[in-house]
């Protein structure tokens, strides 16, 4: 069973962004970027699988610039036999790259894509539900435990107070939630073996898909400061305050 594995380079989930000041987007100039960490969550339950013998190859994929290589070698540092790079400058948005999952996914024939569920940096939350569309494949998304048997796969989904087991039947689309797995620490040995696995690129031209953006970003601007708090003498005064100047009582 081939996994195909989406992975976004994204800026790391401890770097706090700034708003541009013309609030045209988040400057990430010279800001540290990583692998989004619902996608190393994704990469981490692909190599379990091939660990447990249920998936015979991983190939992690990526969209976006050139340095999204760095995020594709981690992937194989982690375990990914192979990875492949559909480079481009066009800032991509979901349904785009649902696009060319769907083109890479036609090609590579994987039986399985596991995606995080949502990329850190645009909160989209719909790329891996455009794919399984664009596929006609079964999905199950919030996924906190897998299991392949057969031509099918069992997924625990995390859902509003509880958990939902679901079965689809291979090919199908499973996105991650946070508590699926515990990535692994990529050792030094590992990375050194992941220079050498292989590498293609592709530009969405050579996968005949249109990347041109349909979305335009109006404003992004930064939370509202919290002004600072008070202290109250006695409960009195404190329920007198709800009631009178916050009004939420
Ligand atoms: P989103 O819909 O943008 O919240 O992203 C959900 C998931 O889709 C991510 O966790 C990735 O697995 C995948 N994904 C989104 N953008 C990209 C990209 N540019 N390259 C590869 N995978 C991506």
């Amino acid at each position: 069973m081939k996994v195909l594995v989406p992975v976004k380079r994204v800026v790391d989930y401890n770097v706090k962004v700034r708003v541009k000041s013309d609030q045209s987007g988040v400057d990430i100039a010279n800001v540290k970027m990583s692998m989004n960490p619902f996608d190393e969550i994704a990469v981490e339950e692909a190599v379990r699988l091939k660990e447990a013998g249920k998936a015979t190859e991983i190939i992690a994929v990526s969209c976006g610039v050139l340095q999204s290589q760095e995020t594709l070698r981690t992937a194989m540092a982690i375990g990914a036999d192979r990875a492949v790079l559909v480079e481009t400058d066009v800032e991509l948005q979901p349904l785009a790259v649902a696009k060319l999952l769907k083109a890479v996914a036609d090609k590579e024939q994987p039986q399985l894509i596991i995606l995080g569920k949502q990329a850190i940096d645009d909160d989209a939350n719909q790329t891996g539900q455009m794919l399984a569309a664009l596929l006609d494949w079964p999905q199950a998304t919030y996924a906190s435990k897998v299991e392949v048997d057969g031509d099918k796969v069992k997924v625990t989904r995390e859902v509003d107070g509880g958990l939902e087991t679901v079965q689809l039947s291979l090919p199908a689309i499973v996105t991650t939630d946070l508590r699926l797995n515990e990535p692994r620490y990529v050792t030094l040995p590992n990375i050194m073996k992941a220079k050498k696995k292989q590498l293609d690129n592709f530009k969405p031209a050579d996968l005949g898909v249109d990347v041109t953006p349909r979305l335009k970003t109006l404003k992004v601007s930064e939370p509202p400061k919290r002004s600072a708090g008070i202290i109250v003498p006695d409960v009195a005064t404190l329920v007198d305050k709800l009631k009178n100047e916050a009004k939420v009582i």
